[in-house]
């Protein structure tokens, strides 16, 4: 991937705004006139492009903001909309009808869980779990009414990285989509130059990064996003989880210092985390030589933005989980939050929380103990200060330690 440079991508896009401003003008409008008629019967049905017909199907504002996201994912084109739920949803909608199956990770964000689990079979579209880092699960799950296989990047929480280029030929072969969430690593993974047909996001999470709205974006095809929006026929046209344009214009903003954040969000974790696994912590994070996927991680990832800004430590019980993350918030170490990828370090327990909606026996299958704590470390600027809270916190409750 040595010559697609995505933070290159985003800087060198211009978009200018009324009057020559530096940032676009942020489109204040639901509806648009139209000079002629039958101009606006063929844009309904799709006979002409470049018109903006009504802000639910496009809007100018989430156009640069779309923009930016095929850039940043290599994409051919890309639709924002108000959530990553919502790029979620709408995307196994417009793949799947009833009948057809999904195979997807086992170790995905709760969300996306619960809606394959439990939602969707109601219309008829089913899901098998597998471990998607184990490739021989993948193929043995897949049939003849498989339409999509789904994973993420780093799995959420547990930070597991799957062979992209593997899992899409698998995909090619079989004749499915592959569809992968790069929630947890813009800039970090290009999930659609190692062979992904779609690339989900939340943009509530690091590329945005300030903690303000939720918002999400879907990154494929030209052919696929135009599906997406088809007056008769789109999921995000017809079920309407559209972005609202002030969000929009903000996010677009600060999708030009992501470059900047990622690095500063790897280099505290990677920081945070050697120093912790030096203490006897059970670490997880991906930028460790103990991470299972550490090598893949290396071979995968653009250089300079290290393994992401998301660690794990396993703190065996939930009880200790529960007062290392009170100490830590009273020690101003972060928030006991959901949530991640802001400037601000965020930490949860997912077993009682983002991924609760998995059952019990599959979370401790997959080592999801209810002793983990989930760390989005923010761009504190001096992270030995941050390391020696952090000890403290631990003092506080092992003080025999
Ligand atoms: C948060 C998250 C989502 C859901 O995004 P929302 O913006 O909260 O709807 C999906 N996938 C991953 C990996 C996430 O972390």
């Amino acid at each position: 991937m040595s010559d697609f440079n995505p933070a290159d991508r985003i800087q060198d896009l211009q978009f200018f705004g009324e009057f020559g401003g530096v940032n676009p003008s942020i489109t204040d409008s639901s509806t648009y006139t139209f000079l002629h008629a039958k101009t606006m019967a063929d844009v309904f049905e799709g006979k002409v492009e470049g018109c903006y017909l009504y802000s639910r199907h496009w809007n100018p504002t989430n156009h640069y903001l779309s923009q930016s996201m095929a850039n940043l994912e290599g994409t051919e084109s890309a639709l924002v909309c108000s959530s990553g739920m919502a790029a979620i949803s709408s995307t196994l909608l417009q793949i799947c009808s009833s009948g057809d199956e999904i195979v997807s990770s086992r170790t995905i964000y709760g969300g996306s869980y619960a809606l394959m689990k439990n939602f969707i079979p109601k219309f008829g579209i089913t899901t098998k779990f597998v471990n998607t880092t184990d490739l021989t699960q993948v193929k043995s799950a897949i049939n003849e009414r498989t339409k999509l296989i789904y994973c993420e990047t780093i799995s959420n929480p547990m930070l597991e990285i799957t062979n992209i280029r593997e899992l899409s030929k698998i995909a090619k072969e079989n004749n499915c989509l592959l569809v992968v969430d790069n929630t947890f690593s813009p800039l970090i993974f290009t999930p659609a130059k190692e062979g992904a047909d779609v690339v989900v996001h939340s943009l509530t999470k690091f590329i945005n990064g300030m903690s303000d709205c939720v918002a999400g974006a879907i990154c494929a095809s030209t052919d696929f996003i135009n599906s997406l929006y088809d007056v008769n026929n789109g999921s995000t046209m017809l079920l309407g989880p559209v972005l609202d344009s002030i969000r929009s214009s903000s996010i677009l903003k600060n999708m030009k210092t992501l470059h900047i954040r990622i690095q500063q969000h790897s280099r505290n974790a990677l920081s945070l985390s050697q120093k912790l696994q030096a203490d006897g912590y059970r670490i997880i994070y991906p930028g460790l030589e103990s991470h299972p996927q550490n090598e893949l991680m290396d071979k995968m990832a653009h250089k300079n933005y290290g393994s992401g800004g998301i660690f794990v430590i396993d703190l065996k019980e939930k009880d200790s989980a529960n007062e290392f993350m009170e100490a830590m918030q009273k020690a101003n170490v972060g928030y006991l939050a959901v949530s991640l990828g802001s400037y601000k370090t965020l930490f949860s327990s997912p077993g009682g929380s983002t991924s609760s909606e998995i059952p019990e026996d599959e979370r401790m299958q997959m080592g999801l103990t209810d002793g983990l704590v989930r760390i989005s470390i923010g761009l504190d600027d001096d992270i030995e200060r941050t390391y020696q809270k952090m000890s403290k916190c631990f003092k506080k409750i092992w003080p025999q330690v």
